[in-house]
């Protein structure tokens, strides 16, 4: 499953941060998850609970999700657009000539220390 190797590469990273401010233990970790990510919420949550369980330092975090707009720019205007409204094609100028410059990603936006 996709969302179970995001959320292990998460707990590292979270765990890192951890390690680097000598924090003891995390109330919640925010996500900026890109609305074109092909990340299901619901899936990345349910996989965070049965993964936090089983560390020592996550036991009982929330995980918490914040949608990130998808935004494309189009290379022969210049102009920027939504991506999931508009798609490949530019809504200005018709060109195919385009790319997505946000919401592909997943990012850390927050760890909440108890
Ligand atoms: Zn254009």
């Amino acid at each position: 499953m996709h969302e179970l190797g995001i959320v292990f590469h998460i707990i590292k990273r979270v765990e890192e941060v951890c390690a680097e401010n000598k924090l003891r233990s995390v109330a919640s970790v925010t996500l900026e998850v890109g609305e074109v990510s092909a990340i299901v919420d619901t899936y990345l949550i349910d996989c965070w609970k049965w993964a936090v369980e089983k560390t020592e330092l996550l036991k009982g975090c929330e995980l918490k999700t914040e949608q990130v707009p998808a935004v494309t720019i189009c290379d022969d205007c210049g102009k920027t657009y939504r991506t999931v409204e508009h798609g490949r094609i530019c809504p200005f100028c018709a060109s195919e000539n385009t790319q997505l410059v946000s919401g592909s990603d997943i990012m850390i936006k927050e760890i909440e220390a108890c």
